[in-house]
């Protein structure tokens, strides 16, 4: 994520997983190390004259999907300079906030669809094709990597219309679409492919429906082109491991038992030597018009887009019968350790506190959502500004907060201090009597006001700037709250709603708001340094720089 991402994307914790990145490749301005507030650039390589390269983006933006908020990976900006749209389409600004209703539903075989209509300023639309089915669904051992592999196959294996053609999809797809930083991404729950159109011709989104559905029922996994990707894959994976190590160290001692801690993920250990068999089993299984969602965003008239994606999708009839997904990991409270800590030499350096709990199995009406999302909005706000006062000075994301909504299979509020040098200790301290003072005292009236303003203004922003989202982003926050049964939720329609709800609502009620928040999971505490390497008892020193804090903040002690 780029640093327009909002302060939701600049919290600590990095998805590990697989995110897979074709790009037109120009100079890395990735920070070498894995920095919290940062993006992590894991490796790169090339396909068929393609260039690859991977990185570890933040976490997410909240599940709900306020979609302006990740402008980063511009299919646009990132390719070779060409931008045009700005240009192509010369629009007003209320045109451009404006999104038409999603259209969405399934086909009969059970194929998902979603299209949003709406005016930017890019030249074409965004195309999605989401299969739902990541590393959970692989059989571990026996198809460890699988997922990913397959992803990677999508761009060079031939297909039964051009078995003798190692790059069909490139070929045919690449002109009619943008550079971009990224066309495919496998996560521990689906596998997304994406592109950017270069115009709003029915006749190549069309073509590139048909190329999806290709991707989706007719690859032939040529031996050769498997063992290519085998390669890369592994070469891929050796280059993301220093971060993994770090992010699944963290991940079981802050959410214990959610997927992303006991998926091991990371663990590609049959990609070398899997069959293509195997690899043909595992797509023939989780490649099916159940599990499939094709997602257009873009200036399209959604009759005609739903047509064209009946068109090419509605004749698809799995092979075999459905199969019964897994079920998803849950958090487990009783192994939330109160203390865990890192002394990597290469490690981060940050303290952390975090309380993690389950995700909501049910997300309410359009309004729940949405006043659910400001209260998690303004919330961040009002801490991320306590927290910046008592660092006057401090560079941007050194101190923060940030709440991560059913991403990773959980629900988890974060605050954290990314000190420098040997300081984890005051940094600790400071994190603990902000944490402490919040459970007890709340927040002034003066500081919700402020934080309201605060966020009213920064949602104009978002608001305004609609016109530059990018139609693939949205397409790509469109398939994640279709997915997880949420809306997705117009910026413009959030402001509206935060300058009618907001004041309404009195600083106790915030303050038990905040309260409930986190009483409601199991409070965490970390510190990653490799100065702990030198102390004897790490835990037992973090503990003891603990309950002096609460001593001084009048704070209950930590538990035993
Ligand atoms: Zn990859």
């Amino acid at each position: 994520m780029s640093g327009r991402g909002s302060l939701l994307t600049k919290g600590p914790v990095r998805k590990p997983h697989v995110l897979c990145h074709l790009v037109a490749l120009k100079s890395s301005d990735d920070p070498p190390s894995f920095v919290p507030g940062q993006r992590r650039n894991a490796g790169r390589t090339s396909v068929g004259g393609w260039k690859l390269r991977f990185r570890v983006f933040a976490s997410r933006l909240l599940g709900l999907g306020v979609v302006a908020l990740s402008s980063s990976g511009s299919a646009i900006q990132a390719g070779d300079g060409r931008r045009s749209a700005s240009t192509a389409v010369k629009l007003n600004a209320a045109q451009k906030i404006d999104w038409g209703p999603v259209v969405n539903g399934r086909l009969p075989n059970g194929v998902r669809y979603a299209i949003l209509p709406r005016q930017g300023d890019e030249p074409g639309i965004g195309l999605l094709m989401r299969n739902e089915g990541g590393f959970i669904e692989e059989q571990r051992p026996g198809e460890r990597g699988l997922t990913h592999l397959i992803e990677h196959l999508v761009f060079v294996s031939p297909t039964i219309n051009a078995p003798n053609d190692m790059h069909h999809l490139t070929k045919i797809g690449l002109p009619l679409t943008f550079p971009a930083p990224s066309a495919g991404t496998t996560s521990w729950r689906e596998t997304n492919y994406f592109v950017s159109t270069r115009t709003t011709r029915m006749a190549d989104i069309d073509t590139l429906l048909r190329l999806f559905r290709e991707v989706a029922t007719d690859l032939t996994f040529r031996s050769d082109a498997v063992d290519d990707q085998r390669a890369d894959v592994m070469r891929e994976m050796a280059g993301r491991k220093p971060g993994n190590v770090i992010y699944a160290d963290y991940i079981a001692g802050v959410a214990p038992g959610s997927p992303t801690d006991v998926i091991d993920g990371q663990n590609s250990d049959d990609v070398p030597t899997a069959s293509v068999e195997t690899i043909r089993a595992l797509y023939r299984r989780l490649y099916r018009p159940e599990n499939m969602m094709v997602v257009i965003v873009g200036n399209v008239d959604p009759t005609t887009a739903k047509a064209l994606i009946t068109q090419r999708f509605g004749s698809w009839k799995p092979i075999a019968s459905p199969v019964v997904h897994v079920p998803v990991p849950r958090l487990r409270h009783d192994r939330i350790a109160p203390i865990s800590f890192s002394a990597l030499q290469q490690g981060r350096r940050t303290a952390l506190i975090t309380v993690a709990m389950p995700t909501l199995s049910s997300h309410g009406s359009k309004r729940t959502q949405m006043d659910a999302e400001l209260m998690d909005r303004l919330a961040i706000r009002a801490v991320n500004n306590r927290l910046g006062s008592a660092q006057p000075g401090s560079p941007s994301g050194k101190v923060g907060m940030f709440i991560e909504n059913g991403e990773q299979g959980h629900r988890l509020i974060m605050l954290w201090d990314n000190f420098t040098g040997d300081t984890w200790q005051p940094a600790l301290a400071d994190l603990k009597r902000t944490t402490c003072g919040l459970g007890t005292a709340g927040f002034s009236t003066d500081e919700w006001d402020r934080a309201r303003r605060d966020l009213i203004q920064e949602l104009e922003q978002i608001t305004g700037d609609m016109g530059h989202a990018k139609n693939v982003e949205l397409a790509k926050d469109l398939s994640h709250a279709i997915a997880a049964d949420r809306e997705l939720i117009a910026p413009s329609a959030l402001l509206q709603r935060a300058r009618i709800w907001l004041p309404t609502i009195d600083a106790s009620t915030r303050n038990a708001w905040w309260r409930r928040q986190w009483q409601s999971g199991h409070e965490h505490v970390r510190v990653e340094a490799p100065e702990l390497a030198r102390v004897v008892d790490p835990r037992q020193a973090i503990r003891i720089v603990l309950d002096a804090a609460s001593l001084r903040a009048s704070c209950r002690p930590l538990r035993q």
